[in-house]
């Protein structure tokens, strides 16, 4: 991250009153109790972003039938994850939730019902995250569910009805990985932890290309960019929260990639900021 163009944007915030928007590359639960460079990049962008009114993030691991917001006052932090160790399964993020942001979410939507949930919680595509950004819990966070069973077109579309929600103080943070093949994990690299197969290397750079170009088309139409885009994207859970960030990039957005890496071969965490 580059704090001097985090500074800048932070600038720009005060005369325009548009929140950023984001894209966090999330890769391993591990990243929530690390000291790493990731979370040092989400402490960072804490410290420096203006600071939201809520976080409302739409993660990778919240795929629903219908499109829901969570509205309860106290979302519960969810440990949607096996096989790590003790510690993982102990942390707690106590933040509150918000009725009234979540009831406004619900209005702002009109191509669908979205439905107020009072279940979910915060999945690990939020808390790992956003505790390393807010760590004194103080700041609301919700979560706006993926419906699965609806194509990318549908998911870009609807972020542009959360639009008024950036010029009301609402954070809007997608989590998930551009690139995301688990079962292609490189074990045999694991030496180099920030190793990525070409075809990995290739699509890091073909995502980047088109949103810098704004040719959002072809990021919604991604089955038709080839062999390396389905192995890049064998199930488009994770891929899903980006398209929320891009719905709501204007042709103003100035653009920040971060955390621009590959790890285990098959994993990218290539992230985005968006600020006007
Ligand atoms: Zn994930």
């Amino acid at each position: 991250m580059n704090l001097q163009t985090l500074k800048k944007l932070t600038d720009t915030y005060k005369q325009t009153h548009e929140m950023p928007v984001l894209f966090i590359g999330h890769g391993s639960p591990m990243n929530g109790i690390e000291d790493n460079t990731y979370s040092r990049s989400w402490q960072e962008l804490g410290n420096e972003l203006p600071q939201p009114v809520a976080v409302l993030v739409i993660s990778a691991h919240w795929l629903t039938r219908g499109t829901h917001v969570t509205a309860m006052a106290h979302p519960k932090t969810i440990h949607d994850f096996r096989g790590f160790p003790h510690e993982l399964f102990e942390v707690n993020y106590p933040v509150p939730g918000s009725l009234p942001i979540a009831l406004e979410t619900q209005q702002l939507i009109t191509s669908t019902n979205v439905g107020l949930d009072h279940d979910w919680g915060l999945d690990h595509g939020s808390w790992t995250v956003v505790r390393h950004m807010y760590p004194e819990a103080n700041i609301p966070v919700l979560q706006l569910s993926i419906d699965y069973n609806k194509p990318a077109a549908y998911h870009y579309e609807l972020a542009k009805e959360l639009a008024a929600l950036r010029k009301k103080g609402v954070l809007i943070l997608g989590s998930g990985n551009m690139v995301h093949n688990l079962r292609m994990i490189a074990w045999d690299h694991m030496d180099k932890p920030e190793y990525g197969y070409d075809w990995a290397l290739t699509m890091n750079e073909a995502f980047k290309k088109n949103i810098l170009e704004h040719t959002h088309q072809n990021l919604i139409q991604y089955e038709r960019l080839g062999s390396a885009a389905s192995l890049a994207i064998p199930t488009p859970d994770h891929y899903y929260p980006l398209l929320y960030t891009l719905g709501l990039q204007s042709e103003q957005d100035q653009v920040l990639f971060f955390n621009d890496k590959a790890v285990g071969g098959s994993l990218t965490m290539t992230s985005v900021l968006l600020s006007r």
